[in-house]
């Protein structure tokens, strides 16, 4: 099978997680390699409904090895937390199927308080975070101002190491936003607490994923959001603050040597966007609320209401591009099915320009879509499992966007659970 990245092309919220759930069953290995907790990943397979945030989504699969790389944002409490919602539902989480890099540093209760405290300072500023520590984590894992998860056994070393990065961070707690400091006792309870749950996971990854590798096994990278909330060629500042794009994969994994063969990349049949920042495609009013309702379009993690708008072809075209893409999952679109006609952005008007390339994000501001619409199908298709079971508009459409991004649509997904899916041969 060699090796696949399933990542998303556009805001975020695509599908991968369903996608992830479906094709492990051809993969080994399952690496999350960037992002935290802020994710929501819904999976409906034969064992459940589940909304995963930091869990690789092949966890479902007996026999698959899920992996949460060195990249990722490592906040034990809240994956203790999932582990036993997940084991509640009867699905085996183990040291023999889960494995956490001991080079993924630890996110500490404080980054989620100053998330928080920054997003009120913000106030109508404010950036939409999920408040779940994300920015204030990875700022503090490039100034060099966290632990590694494989330092937790070692609590004597591990203390001394958190307690200087404890009088720093209480330091611009107290001092900027005026917050009660942590005690020094509170974090070493925490640590001791979430390390001995969590201790028999944690491995040195890298070794682990070139042994599979050189053994001939096939990994599969998953990632979280989008291209357009990658922190170097996303709608910077409404970025997110890892690199979501499949070209760091095997960084955030631990395996920057391995070769990918395939990359999926995830687009919806419609756009959304959930928390701020510019979004060119916006629709509004009761055709917005009647996309919405159609997609259940709230968010996994925080019920939060997405924004909706048709299809992006601007934007798609460039998540393609940035992802290096070999073939697309086009998701959701039996969504589509009650509309007279689909409504397509195919270009954007920029400075009074009609534009087919992305711009600088400070640019997308008084950017306007230019719409055109293609026939609907006005009826059920959520029992397709041919490509020619779909009526010719449906077909039309698919094409339509396959042309219009250059990538081959190899999967379309018709229904949440796992068996609602056509497979496309080129
Ligand atoms: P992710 O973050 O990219 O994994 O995507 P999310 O799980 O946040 O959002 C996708 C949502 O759409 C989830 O609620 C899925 O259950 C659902 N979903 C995925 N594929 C389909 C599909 O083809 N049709 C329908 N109706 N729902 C889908
Ligand atoms: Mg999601």
């Amino acid at each position: 099978m060699g090796n696949c990245a399933v990542v998303g092309i556009n805001w975020g919220d695509e599908g991968k997680g369903r996608m992830v759930d479906l094709l492990t069953e051809s993969y080994d290995v399952v690496v999350r390699y960037q992002g935290g907790g802020n994710a929501g990943h819904t999976v409906i397979n034969g064992r459940g409904k589940f909304a995963l945030h930091l869990l690789p989504s092949g966890v479902f699969r007996e026999g698959v090895l899920n992996v949460l790389g060195n990249g990722v944002a490592f906040d034990p409490e809240n994956l203790w937390r999932e582990i036993e919602d997940v084991r509640a539902k009867g699905v085996s989480i183990t040291p023999e199927n889960l494995a956490i890099s001991d080079r993924a540093s630890v996110l500490m209760p404080w980054h989620r308080k100053q998330d928080e405290l920054e997003e009120m300072r913000l106030a109508d500023k404010k950036y939409g975070s999920t408040k779940q520590g994300i920015a204030p984590f990875y700022s503090d894992k490039y100034q060099k101002k966290t632990v590694l998860a494989g330092e937790l056994p070692d609590e004597e070393k591990l203390f001394e190491r958190v307690k200087d990065i404890a009088d720093w961070k209480n330091l611009m707690l107290e001092g900027v936003y005026g917050a009660k400091p942590y005690s020094f006792e509170e974090i070493k309870t925490w640590l001791s607490d979430f390390g001995a749950k969590l201790k028999p996971f944690i491995r040195d990854t890298s070794s682990l994923l070139e042994d599979a590798s050189t053994s001939g096994k096939s990994i599969l990278f998953e990632a979280q959001l989008g291209t357009l909330r990658d922190i170097d060629f996303g709608i910077y500042p409404y970025t997110t603050s890892s690199n979501t794009l499949a070209a760091y994969a095997p960084i955030g994994s631990g395996i920057p040597f391995v070769h990918m063969d395939e990359v999926i990349g995830v687009v919806k049949a419609y756009s959304t966007c959930v928390g701020e920042g510019p979004f060119v495609c916006e629709m509004s009013g009761e055709e917005a609320d009647r996309l919405r309702e159609a997609g259940a379009e709230y968010g996994a993690k925080t019920g939060r209401p997405r924004r909706v708008g048709p299809i992006d072809i601007v934007a798609t075209r460039y998540g393609v591009k940035m992802q290096g893409t070999t073939a697309i999952a086009l998701t959701k679109l039996d969504v589509l099915s009650y509309m007279d006609r689909i409504p397509v952005c195919v270009k954007y008007i920029v400075d009074g320009k009609e534009e087919d390339k992305f711009p600088f994000p400070t640019k997308l501001d008084g950017a306007d879509p230019v719409i055109s619409y293609m026939p609907g199908w006005k009826c059920d298709i959520s029992k397709a499992r041919r490509f020619e079971d779909l009526p010719q508009e449906a077909r039309d459409y698919v094409e339509f966007v396959e042309r219009s991004i250059s990538c081959f649509i190899k999967y379309i997904s018709v229904g949440a659970e796992r068996e609602s899916i056509i497979v496309r041969e080129k």
